[in-house]
């Protein structure tokens, strides 16, 4: 009997970020015996709660003290510095765990797919965010900052948070956690003037007030919204009707009836109502194309459709932040056209039919949407259906985990359990403590698994 004393429900999840800890905690909370096992690709724990949340953001990144708290559960272990896919396919996990539980987020940006995307000033929100969080794919990457004028395209929270950092004073950043290399590049930074584009209305905005007041509070940064980009049509009108609409309209509104302050230094324009059509320049970013639209549709449902008129913005640097998108899991059905395992309430479908033992939670069980609480209910959802499906789950092959990390290592894999990550966390504290940051994090893998192999002490 799987889910008793005698016999644990053995789960292994992969992907260690909010929604891979709400499915090890709904399992935790459920009546059965489980072991949850995370698999993480990075050392460090806590996916887009450590990588993707602005480093201004404090609050928000305090959800990571839950996630410690589940991981403190006897059944629970981390097993980090492990990627899923050719070192461990799902294949091995599944011998070795009666489910699998994927909750590997959505690592890389949609892309715009216009010409002159690929030139270099042209950059994707997911490496900026990454970069400014010290991700180790990102830390180095080498943003060209020298540049006066930013394009960031898409109105999202993400758009917001690049927009925000990019503006920030110095003195504003450097009692976050931000990467100190970031920090010290954009000590450095020229860029003065930042203009974030939404291809339909400021009705259909995915911001949220609360990010747009914070750009108004910049010690050195003037928020502008033209009162002419706020006028709706009818149908935007209608969709006022939705709370997060009004509030954002109502802010907008604000932010256009007020003056802006000569005396800062820099510009966030927020507008509306454009598409990129493609990014120009002979060896780098000069400037971008965008074509003027209008809204056609239903309330709630508009789209946004190009009217032939373009307009060009100069700049140096565009970044594109129009969503994110997971990278498939090698064997494991994926929808391309959503960008998504293919799966119905979390539970794996491949040709019409349910994949038994295989399961999915977070961005890539349901696309890049929400906050990180959002991601709850998603792994509940999922829990739910791991649990009611037990009795038809066949006991895997080998419950063993030992046994798989004995073979991982044979292959040439350096495990990294939560006591491993949690002297990492010491010492990123420590570090921070010195230099007046909430912590000053690893950014190099190696670095990181150097110092575990310091005696500790
Ligand atoms: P998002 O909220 O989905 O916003 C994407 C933006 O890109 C939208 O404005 C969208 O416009 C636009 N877009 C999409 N395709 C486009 C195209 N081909 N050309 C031009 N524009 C295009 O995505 P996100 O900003 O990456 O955020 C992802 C999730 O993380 C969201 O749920 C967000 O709330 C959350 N998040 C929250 C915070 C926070 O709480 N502070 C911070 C960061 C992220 P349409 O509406 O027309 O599609």
């Amino acid at each position: 009997m799987l889910g008793t004393q005698e016999r644990p429900l053995r789960v292994a999840v992969v992907g260690s970020g909010p929604s891979g800890f709400y499915a090890a905690d709904a399992l935790f909370k459920s009546s059965l015996v489980c072991t949850v096992d995370i698999f993480e690709k990075l050392p460090s724990p806590f996916g887009l709660a450590r990588t993707g949340v602005a480093p201004d953001h404090e609050k928000i990144r305090d959800i990571t003290r839950i996630f410690e708290k589940i991981a403190g559960h006897e059944r629970f272990s981390f097993h980090g510095n492990i990627e899923i896919g050719t070192a461990m396919p799902v294949s091995l996990l599944r011998k070795h765990f009666d489910a699998v539980i994927l909750a590997c987020g959505t690592e890389i940006s949609q892309r715009m797919g216009i010409p002159g995307e690929e030139l270099p000033g042209s950059y994707t929100a997911a490496s900026f965010v990454g970069w400014y969080n010290g991700h180790p794919a990102h830390c180095d990457f080498p943003f060209d900052l020298s540049q006066e004028v930013a394009v960031v395209i898409g109105v999202g929270n993400v758009a917001i948070d690049v927009a925000r950092i990019l503006c920030k004073t110095v003195d504003e950043l450097k009692h976050t956690d931000i990467s100190q290399q970031a920090l010290d590049m954009l000590a450095e930074s020229k860029v003065r003037e930042v203009h974030v584009i939404g291809r339909r209305g400021p009705a259909q905005a995915k911001f949220r007030d609360q990010e747009i007041k914070e750009l108004t509070r910049l010690a050195d940064c003037n928020c502008i919204v033209r009162a002419e980009d706020l006028l709706l049509n009818e149908a935007s009108e209608r969709e006022l009707e939705e709370p997060a609409a009004r509030r954002n309209m109502a802010c907008l509104r604000e932010v256009a009836a007020h003056p802006s302050d000569p005396a800062k230094r820099r510009q966030i324009h927020l507008g509306f109502l454009m598409s990129p059509v493609r990014v120009q320049g002979s060896s780098r970013v000069e400037s971008i194309i965008l074509e003027r639209n209008q809204l056609q549709g239903e309330p709630f449902r508009q789209s946004a459709r190009g009217t032939g008129e373009v307009l060009e913005i100069p700049c140096g640097l565009v970044f594109s932040s129009i969503g994110y998108r997971a990278i498939p899991v090698p064997g494991v059905p994926f929808e391309n056209r959503l960008g998504i395992i293919t799966n119905h309430e979390g539970r794996v479908i491949e040709d019409g039919h349910v994949v038994p033992g295989l399961y999915t939670v977070g961005w890539i069980k349901r696309g890049p949407t929400g906050l990180i609480g959002t991601n709850k209910p998603c792994s509940h959802e999922t829990a739910q259906k791991l649990l009611e499906d037990i009795a038809a789950l066949p006991p895997c092959e080998v419950p063993d985990t030992a046994a798989l990390l004995r073979e991982l290592t044979s292959r040439g894999a350096r495990p990294v359990s939560f006591d491993d990550w949690r002297r990492i966390d010491a010492a990123e504290r420590a570090r921070g403590q010195a230099v007046g940051k909430p912590r000053e994090r690893y950014t190099n893998v190696n670095e990181m698994l150097a110092l575990l192999d310091e005696p500790a002490g």
